[in-house]
C-alpha cells in the first residue's frame, strides 16, 4: 500500500512530520508523499526519519489555483510531485510569494469574521499552526469559542465558499499554476476532481484544456470520492492520456479523524505501486 497525498502540521494536518512517519511506518506504508499546502518544510523535515525508517518518501505539495482567469472562479487544488527533479530556484522563490498571499487572505479573513459578528483574531488562528495558517486552524478557533459546532459547521457557515464571510484567494490560474510546475521540474496533477463541482462534461473540458496546459496527472483515488467515481476517474485519466494517482488525502486525527492514513474513509483507498512507478517513469 502506498499513498501519494498527506498533510503534516506544517500546514493544516494535526500530525507533526515525526508522528506522520511513525504513522506510515505502524500502517506498513511502502511509500508515503506529503503534500502540505503551499511548503515543502513537512517534507523537509520528514526526510531524514523516513530514510532512517527505511520509508519511501516521495517530494510533494499541493498548491490552490483558479479554474478560469474570472475573480469569482471556483478553484482546483493542484498536487505538485518532484520524483525526480528537486523544485527549482524559481519554483521555490513562488512559493514564498503564495505564502505571502495566504498570509493577507488570512487577515482579510479574521476581519471579514469580525465584520460578520465573530470576535476573533489572526493571533487566535495562528497559535494553532506551526509554519503556515489555514482555514482548518480558523475552522478549530470557531469551534472552541462556541460559533460553529464541528469542523463541517465552521465552513458551512462561515469559512466555506457559500459563506458570507468567505474570502476568496488570490491565485494564480490553473494552466499558470501547471506550467510553473512543469518549468519547476515537478509533475503536475488535479487533486480530488469531485471537489471542482463541475459536471462531467464540464470536468472533461477542463481537463482537456489544463493538459494542454501542461498537466500530467488525474488524481483517481481519493478518500471523497466512492469506488464507482474512482472507476470513472481511471478511466477518463487513460482516455486522457493522465498518470493516475492516488492518496487519502490525511490531515490526522484532530482535523479530519474519518479518514485513515493509506486506506481513506471507511478503506474506500488503496493505492497501488504502479502508479508511483508510473510517475517515476518521467
Ligand atoms: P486554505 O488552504 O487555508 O484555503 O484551506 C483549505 C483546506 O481547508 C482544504 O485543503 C481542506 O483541508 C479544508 N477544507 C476546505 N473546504 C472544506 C470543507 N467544506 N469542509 C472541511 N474542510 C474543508
Ligand atoms: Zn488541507
Ligand atoms: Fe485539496
Ligand atoms: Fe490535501
Amino acid at each position: 500500500m502506498i499513498d501519494l497525498h498527506s498533510h503534516t502540521s506544517e500546514s493544516d494536518g494535526s500530525l507533526t512530520p515525526k508522528e506522520l512517519i511513525d504513522l506510515a511506518v505502524r500502517t506498513g506504508l511502502e511509500a508515503l508523499a506529503i503534500t502540505d499546502h503551499d511548503t515543502f518544510s513537512g517534507y523537509e523535515k520528514a526526510l531524514p526519519l523516513a530514510q532512517a525508517a527505511g520509508l519511501d518518501l516521495v517530494h510533494g505539495i499541493e498548491l490552490n489555483s483558479r479554474v478560469n482567469s474570472s475573480p469569482a472562479a471556483r478553484y482546483a487544488h493542484i498536487l505538485a510531485y518532484f520524483v525526480s527533479h528537486a523544485p527549482g530556484a524559481e519554483f521555490v522563490s513562488w512559493l514564498s510569494e503564495t505564502r505571502r498571499e495566504r498570509a493577507d487572505r488570512n487577515e482579510k479573513l479574521a476581519a471579514s469574521l469580525r465584520a460578520n459578528g465573530v470576535d476573533i483574531t489572526l493571533a487566535d488562528v495562528e497559535k494553532k499552526g506551526r509554519s503556515l495558517t489555514g482555514r482548518p486552524h480558523f475552522a478549530r478557533v470557531l469551534v472552541e469559542k462556541g460559533y460553529a459546532k464541528s469542523l463541517e459547521d465552521a465552513f458551512q457557515r462561515y469559512l466555506g465558499e457559500e459563506a458570507p464571510s468567505y474570502v476568496h484567494r488570490d491565485s494564480l490560474t490553473t494552466a499558470e499554476t501547471v506550467a510553473l510546475v512543469r518549468a519547476g521540474g515537478g509533475i503536475p496533477v488535479v487533486a480530488h476532481p469531485i471537489r471542482l463541482g463541475m459536471d462531467r462534461a464540464a470536468e472533461r473540458a477542463f481537463l482537456e484544456d489544463a493538459k494542454a496546459a501542461g498537466l500530467m496527472g488525474l488524481e483517481v483515488y481519493h478518500s471523497e470520492h466512492s469506488p464507482a467515481l474512482q472507476q470513472y476517474y481511471l478511466a477518463l485519466a487513460q482516455e486522457l492520456h493522465l498518470l493516475p494517482t492516488g492518496g487519502s488525502d490525511y490531515h490526522g486525527p484532530s482535523v479530519k479523524p474519518d479518514i485513515e492514513l493509506g486506506s481513506g474513509r471507511n478503506g474506500n483507498v488503496s493505492v497501488p505501486l504502479s502508479f508511483l512507478t508510473g510517475l517515476r517513469a518521467f
